[in-house]
């Protein structure tokens, strides 16, 4: 969609142009006369640009608002095209294992053509590898077709909303209700959802790094100006792109496709899919697994054909073993746990927007969090207020208007001026809901408590109606607006009380302003500590007369009256400090970091369990700054409880990336625009769904949907479970490559003419009964010690001695079985290793109990390898009924295969009788006892700090 003067604005099309998507504004009738060539957007002064949208400063009523969306749809960029299901399909070949095995495919089907008399056994052979990659390409691509839905799925949970007015009212409606003609109110850290033009502006930069690659922030005003196009005006702001600092309002131009965004959207999908260091990690480790297969298979083959076998007998052989050492079910498994891993955080309501979030998340060592709405519940509620040296208490809770406040009369003045310097409204209870905030609950609290002495809110702003503001910034940790009394015009200043009190040289003291001597603010000060001391979040509040227009913050933010303190009640949330246990216990150390006073911090870090000792090591923002980086090196090297107060986004930049210098993993929580950078920094930058801003939600790797720490607990835990399980699959299945490559080579040298398991069996096993159980150790529920241990070595890799030292393990056990019962079933058939042939059955037989004596051995691996350290029996034999199922699917498959005629013929298998299959599940306790044996052993030795961890070998 676009309206005239929006297309006549990008220097194209006029009148009657048509959107691709054919939503083209014909705004209410407002727009010129037909025949004149409409003026462009950024031409128009602020009034024109509401008559040239049919909006106005009330904004537009609902009615229109509707009537619009109907006709331009919503304000949506057109889906991506997707690659076509095929060429994704048919990439699935391109993968390294599908082309060695297409290869080996190619060459056993050779072998069979130019064989004389031909083998039938080499065909099927060729068919089942191409099986194999047919049903592994099937395989990869539902997982990433499912991948994707669920990012798509994710992704439209994390709120895109914004402020508009309608009918005079400020709302919070979903970016895709916009239509050209709306109203919205913009602040720092907002996203802008569409172009719009601005029409007020109070110190207004937006980043346009999105469109133009210029990521310096760039000022915008409210006047006409006279370029040739909206892009490169400076009254109008795009999609796409964010509000660095200030505030504003501006009118929607274009939404949807015909926006600038719109325009440039280019297809998406094409930009190639990252990597995580885990994938890569694995394949790295892949390839030289199949390197590693390659040449073995071809030295076998090369010492066969010496041996004098013939040609075609030792290529087959010479591909068993390469297809054993090959991990087929690998790539699909690690993606699979991996998806299950992020699916689970956000039913944690954590969402994880990239897969690297999983894996770092498991090594999180310190978590540097905020307080107010992590730690808090944020619901704000005044209990008490200092003004002129006296103490009021007023009661009531949450946002309800419905309480009383003693000596009411004597705070007017206070309240009103705080009032007259808020953004946020309260908004009555609607159907089922109580009294809601839209807005920053610290103002909603002021709001509640004003009208608790009686005051209308509403009608004193519109009384007093604002003609200048300095927003909220993080840094000076103050607002001011100017507003228009019957007075004249007065300046209203809240803030943190130090940053106030520091400005004011005035304070209103038993109802006369006076000057403010050392003895009166040491007053201010000591009620500001009491408050802190108890928990309570204290505002200071200041007021000043102006005559003209200050030019700067600093300019108007002095020589101010103090009025007083408010302080407000924000309660720990109760799920915190069960968290804050589990950190503890997992070795995660809990930095806060707050914008809030020393003693409010501690409180609450008290109430929460952050700070447990004595005396908690505090820091604030200025002390922070008189250390040089040694220092702060020193400070955080300290063991014990640390908290960084009164610290601006900057210090939190600063903190992050000293402790990363430390070779810390560093978790950090943001919710504010300025704190985008540290975010981008940490190893796991968190941010809050509910109350965060657009562009920290932008920076961060995950975003919390409830805004709890409890939930980063939650996901450092699910984070640590992916990784173990991921070593629990590599375990299973590297161990079960040795149990098929052992007994190849113990024949080979035991000078046994023929191979104890065919490359179809290998196939069998590889994909038909072993994939399974390990996709279900994929999805294991963490383990219940996953938090009681330290966190894992940054330098610990995947593929670790721990990981190889298991699989070498369970494979040697797993070999000693499959041996034992070929070379049993061979020597009991009483016949000299010269005179086997393939086609007898004491031989088929043998293969056969080797194929199942992998299977059976692997199911009793699933459950071993279930835990590192713990008993499984602890943890309940059969508590994965997935693994069960997989594994007793792959019994059922082995079982088909030695009894059903048509399988038997496909894989030289015979039947089993019932005696076998009690010797092969004697050797699968046995493998159970070996690892539960291992495990009591390692439980016996005391957990190793992380440095002492081993790294990569
Ligand atoms: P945290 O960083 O833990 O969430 P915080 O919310 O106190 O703590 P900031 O939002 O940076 O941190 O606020 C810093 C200080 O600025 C607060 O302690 C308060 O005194 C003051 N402040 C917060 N919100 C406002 C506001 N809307 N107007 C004026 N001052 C504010």
């Amino acid at each position: 969609m676009t309206t005239d003067a929006g297309r006549t604005a990008h220097g194209g099309a006029r009148r009657g142009d048509e959107a691709p998507n054919g939503r083209t504004a014909q705004a209410t009738g407002a727009v010129p006369s037909a025949g004149e060539p409409a003026p462009p957007v950024q031409r128009l002064r602020a009034d024109e640009v509401f008559t040239a949208f049919g909006g106005s400063p009330h904004g537009l009523s609902a009615g229109e608002a509707r009537a619009r969306q109907e006709t331009y749809g919503p304000n949506e960029l057109p889906r991506p095209r997707r690659k076509g299901v095929w060429r994704r399909f048919l990439a699935q070949f391109t993968d390294l294992f599908a082309l060695v095995l297409i290869a080996a495919s190619a060459l056993t089907f050779l072998a069979y053509a130019l064989q004389d008399p031909r083998d039938v056994g080499n065909l099927q052979l060729a068919f089942a590898i191409l099986g194999v990659v047919v049903l592994n390409a099937v395989i990869g691509f539902v997982q990433e077709y499912s991948a994707e839905r669920t990012a798509q799925t994710l992704q439209a949970m994390v709120p895109h909303t914004c402020r508009v007015l309608r009918d005079g009212e400020r709302l919070e409606l979903p970016s895709g209700d916009l239509v050209p003609g709306d109203l919205v109110a913009l602040e720092a850290g907002d996203a802008v959802s569409a172009d719009c033009r601005v029409v007020e502006a109070h110190g207004l930069s937006v980043n346009n790094a999105p469109l133009t690659g210029e990521s310096s922030a760039v000022a915008r005003v409210a006047e006409p100006t006279a370029t040739d196009t909206a892009l490169e005006s400076r009254n109008c702001v795009f999609m796409g792109t964010t509000v660095v600092s200030g505030s504003g309002k501006a009118v929607v131009y274009a939404t949807g496709a015909a926006t600038e965004f719109g325009r440039i959207f280019r297809l998406t999908d094409e930009a190639p899919r990252q990597k995580t260091p885990l994938q890569r990690e694995v394949a790295v480790m892949a390839r030289r697994v199949a390197a590693l297969a390659v040449a073995i298979g071809a030295g076998m083959f090369a010492l066969r054909l010496q041996t004098g076998q013939p040609l075609v007998s030792a290529f087959v052989f010479a591909l068993g073993v390469m297809v054993a050492l090959v991990p087929e079910g690998l790539p699909a498994t690690l993606s699979v746990s991996l998806a299950i891993g992020v699916r689970r955080m956000a039913r944690r309501r954590a969402l994880v927007k990239k897969l690297l979030a999983v894996e770092a998340l498991g090594s999180t060592t310190v978590v540097c969090t905020d307080k107010t709405g992590t730690l808090t519940q944020a619901e704000m509620t005044v209990t008490r207020i200092w003004s002129g040296g006296g103490w009021h208490e007023v009661s009531g809770v949450g946002y309800a208007p419905v309480g009383e406040v003693s000596d009411a009369q004597d705070l007017r003045d206070l309240l009103l001026s705080a009032v007259l310097c808020t953004d946020a409204r309260l908004v009555p209870p609607a159907a089922a809901d109580g009294w809601r905030v839209l807005g920053d609950t610290t103002e909603g609290a002021i709001l509640v408590a004003a009208a608790k002495t009686g005051l209308h809110t509403a009608a004193e702003k519109e009384a007093s109606p604002r003609v200048g503001e300095f927003p909220f910034d993080p840094v000076r940790k103050l607002m001011s607006t100017v507003n228009r009394t019957a007075d004249g015009d007065v300046l209203c200043v809240k803030g943190a009380p130090q940053e106030v009190l520091a400005r004011c040289t005035r304070i209103r003291f038993d109802g006369t302003d006076q000057e403010l001597g050392p003895r009166l603010r040491d007053a201010v000060v000591a009620a500001d500590d009491t408050m802190a001391g108890r928990g309570l979040r204290v505002l200071g509040v200041a007021v000043r007369p102006v005559g003209e227009r200050p030019g700067t913050a600093e300019q108007a933010e002095s020589d101010l009256t103090f009025l007083g303190l408010i302080g407000m009640l924000d309660p720990p949330r109760p799920e915190v400090a069960e968290a804050v246990r589990a950190c503890h216990r997992a070795g995660i150390r809990i930095v806060m970091l707050t914008g809030d006073h020393p003693l409010t911090a501690e409180a609450i870090a008290r109430r929460v369990g952050i700070v447990t000792g004595p005396s908690p090591t505090v820091v604030t923002g200025p002390g922070l700054d008189s250390l040089d980086d040694a220092a702060l090196d020193g400070l955080l090297a300290r063991p014990g409880q640390l908290l960084l107060c009164r610290v601006s986004p900057e210090h939190k930049m600063r903190v992050v990336a000293a402790l990363q210098a430390r070779g810390e993993v560093v978790a950090v929580t943001g919710d504010g625009a300025n704190d985008a950078p540290a975010l981008k920094h940490a190893d796991i930058g968190v941010s809050m769904g509910a109350t965060g801003t657009d562009v920290a939600r932008e920076a961060s790797e995950m975003v919390l949907l409830d805004d709890s720490f409890a939930s980063i607990t939650a996901a450092v835990e699910l984070g640590r479970s992916v990784y173990r399980n991921i070593r629990k699959f590599l375990a299973y299945l590297f161990s079960h490559n040795i149990a098929e490559l052992t007994p190849i080579l113990a024949a080979a040298f035991a000078g046994f003419p023929l191979v104890p398991l065919t490359a179809v069996q290998i196939l069998a096993i590889d994909l038909g009964s072993d994939v399974l159980p390990a996709l279900a150790l994929g999805a294991e529920p963490p383990e219940p010690d996953t938090m009681d241990r330290p966190p894992r070595s940054r330098r610990e890799r995947l593929f670790s001695a721990e990981l190889v030292r298991r699989f070498l393990f369970l494979g040697t056990v797993q070999s000693i079985g499959v041996c034992t019962v070929f070379f049993w079933q061979i020597h009991a058939s009483g016949i000299p290793y010269d005179d086997f042939t393939s086609s007898d059955p004491a031989y088929r037989k043998a293969i056969t109990l080797t194929q199942a004596a992998i299977v059976v051995s692997q199911f009793f691996n699933a459950l071993a390898v279930r835990t590192d350290r713990q008993s499984v029996f602890g943890l309940g034999l059969f508590s994965n009924p997935r693994l069960i199922a997989a594994g007793c699917f792959g019994i059922g498959l082995m079982a088909a295969i030695s009894y059903v005629p048509v399988l038997q013929d496909v894989f030289n298998t015979a039947a089993l009788s019932a005696v076998d299959w009690a010797v092969l599940t004697g050797f699968g306790v046995l493998l159970l006892a070996a690892e539960e044996a291992r495990k009591w052993w390692v439980r016996r030795a005391p957990v190793p700090a992380p440095e002492e961890k081993e790294a990569a070998p």
